[in-house]
């Protein structure tokens, strides 16, 4: 009888906004996909819920600052991908938790690493590295040659995590990416993220004469994209010939003040409910940045090409509906 051959895939931080897409895909795709969280609880479960396939996936929880448990894992599980999707993601909270964050989000790269040297050197493993380690770029479109000049404790943590990445695939032959995504937006985005921030209280207060939408610098400009087609880049550099770090981006760049602008308008909100707050203010922040992604279309044969204003129309689409559902539970 003809064996099926169905592969496993490891995905910490599955409870996050991408590891819930990343999963849909890879289950839609025929893996048995092993989530991993750092705690089982049901808010945990709540981005997988969403998507439907919350029984799908086999949740188990690991602490990735702890190498025996992932050891443990790789033997129970035998993986053949690994998706590197755990961290503290927020550049904001990581002014406010710079040891945390540096901690965590470099430590438990480490200890993957290791763990799939020492025990299972052939498994492919994708890192979650993020656009935020060019920070003070000069010269854009950024690409994968551009050099890093990290802005915050999250984009240094990302940064060094990506070079430990490069460091094992060089000198141990490990089949190790790193995905250097930009900012990217659905309806299971956290909250408290900007976009998601703008669409979740203008969908809520539109109507409220008292309130107002409070921001920091609007006049920034970020490259944004949208998560469900991202995660098809993080698959897709799994399995290529050879294992290489590509930019995942638009390829475009437009201010925070153009998509509050956009939202409003849709919305029927006025101009006037807009305030800048010195609090939301960043100690150093990114005035412009978009990256190039040819290589990632000419080698990995990944496909985007969505403006952010098209990215905009579901989500306020996909904000409304979640509204109307909270409130009638
Ligand atoms: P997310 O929604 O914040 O999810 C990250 C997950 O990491 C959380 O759900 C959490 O899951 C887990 N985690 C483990 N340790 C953590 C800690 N110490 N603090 C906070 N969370 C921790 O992130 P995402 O938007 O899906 O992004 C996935 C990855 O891509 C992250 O590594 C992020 O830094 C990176 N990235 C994201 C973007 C973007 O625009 N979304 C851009 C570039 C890079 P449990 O609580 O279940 O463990």
């Amino acid at each position: 009888m003809e064996e099926i051959n169905v592969k496993t895939a490891f995905i910490t931080g599955v409870s996050g906004q991408d590891g819930a897409y990343l999963s849909k895909l890879l289950l839609m795709k025929g893996y048995r996909v092993i989530g991993i969280t750092r705690s089982r609880h049901e808010e945990n479960l709540e981005n997988l819920k969403k998507l439907g396939i919350d029984n799908e996936v086999i949740i188990q929880e690991c602490d990735l600052l702890d190498i025996s448990s992932i050891i443990s894992f790789i033997n129970t599980y035998k993986p053949d991908e690994m998706y590197n999707l755990a961290a503290q993601s927020s550049v904001g909270l990581s002014f406010k938790q710079p040891i945390g964050t540096i901690n965590f989000n470099i430590i438990s790269v480490l200890n993957l690493l290791e763990a799939i040297r020492i025990i299972k050197p052939d498994v492919r493993l994708y890192q979650a590295s993020s656009s935020e380690m060019y920070g003070k770029v000069s010269n854009l479109p950024v690409t994968i040659n551009t050099p890093m000049h990290p802005l915050s404790p999250y984009a240094i943590s990302k940064a060094s995590a990506h070079w430990i990445v490069v460091n094992y695939r060089e000198s141990y032959g490990l089949f190790a990416c790193n995905g250097v995504l930009f900012n990217h937006e659905s309806f299971l985005r956290s909250n408290g993220f900007f976009v998601k921030k703008v669409l979740q209280e203008t969908v809520r207060n539109k109507d409220n004469s008292e309130w107002v939408l409070r921001v920091g610098s609007i006049d920034i400009k970020r490259d944004f994209g949208f998560s469900p087609n991202y995660v098809e880049a993080m698959w897709l550099m799994l399995q290529a010939d050879n294992a290489d770090d590509f930019i995942i981006c638009s390829g475009k760049s437009i201010t925070l003040r153009s998509i509050i602008e956009y939202v409003f308008e849709k919305l029927g909100v006025s101009k006037d409910k807009l305030v800048i707050d010195s609090d939301f203010m960043r100690p150093t922040d990114i005035e412009d940045i978009y990256g190039d992604n040819s290589p990632a279309k000419r080698i990995l044969g990944w496909q985007y090409d969505l403006d952010f204003y098209q990215v905009l129309d579901i989500l306020i689409e996909d904000e409304l509906t979640l509204f109307t559902q909270n409130k009638s539970c």
